[in-house]
């Protein structure tokens, strides 16, 4: 039998998975998009957390919270899951930020990561957590793939098409050639 629908779930009162993932998604690539569809199998429903929405401009942080929104949304679409995307500002406190990330985000029993701070936190709640895995590494990576973008090297098979089509449209590869020329850090 197939996964019972999160309607069918609710109608019967049964309990259902709600899980996190938070990334900064700089850009969002097929190795957090493997993750994605792997938890999509696992849970009932999926909210996709934004980091550090606040920054954009750099190179390490070229986009804004709104352009990895609209990465993300557009990935998911193609999957059969109920999902939420949400930019979360990051807080000055860590001791503060899992009940901040509670204060934007649908309420949810699970959390994915494979960041040890991430991990560490959400471990110190009632809220479990699991260990995503890695998906090829040296390439599905966020520095790799603006490395690649400012070196004029093809990047676009390295994230889903909707995402190339997002960084098209808003012509993020000058942007982060741009930002390279004034700023070495990445
Ligand atoms: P990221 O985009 O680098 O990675 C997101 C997730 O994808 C991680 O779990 C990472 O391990 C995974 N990943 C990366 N490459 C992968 C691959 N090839 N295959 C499979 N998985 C892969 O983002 P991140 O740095 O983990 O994001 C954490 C966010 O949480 C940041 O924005 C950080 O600022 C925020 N945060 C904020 C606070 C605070 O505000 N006090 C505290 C903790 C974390």
């Amino acid at each position: 039998m197939g996964k019972m629908t999160t309607k069918h779930k609710q109608k019967i009162g049964d309990k259902m998975d709600r899980a996190l993932y938070v990334g900064r998604f700089q850009p969002y690539h097929l190795g957090h998009h493997e993750v994605i569809k792997k938890i999509a199998k696992e849970v009932d429903e999926l909210i996709v957390g934004i980091g550090s929405a606040q920054k954009s401009h750099t190179v390490s942080d070229p986009f804004t919270g709104g352009e990895r929104v609209m990465m993300v949304s557009r990935s998911l679409v193609e999957l059969d899951i109920t999902y939420y995307v949400i930019p979360m500002a990051d807080v000055d406190r860590h001791a503060i930020w899992v009940s901040h990330i509670q204060s934007l985000t649908p309420p949810f029993n699970v959390v994915y990561s494979n960041n040890p701070l991430v991990i560490g936190l959400f471990s110190e709640t009632k809220i479990e957590t699991r260990r995503s895995p890695l998906f090829k590494r040296s390439i599905y990576s966020g520095t790799e793939i603006r490395r690649r973008m400012i070196n004029d090297e093809k990047w676009e098979d390295l994230v889903p098409k909707a995402v190339a089509e997002v960084i098209n449209e808003i012509d993020g590869v000058n942007r982060i050639k741009n930002l390279s020329s004034n700023d070495t850090l990445f």
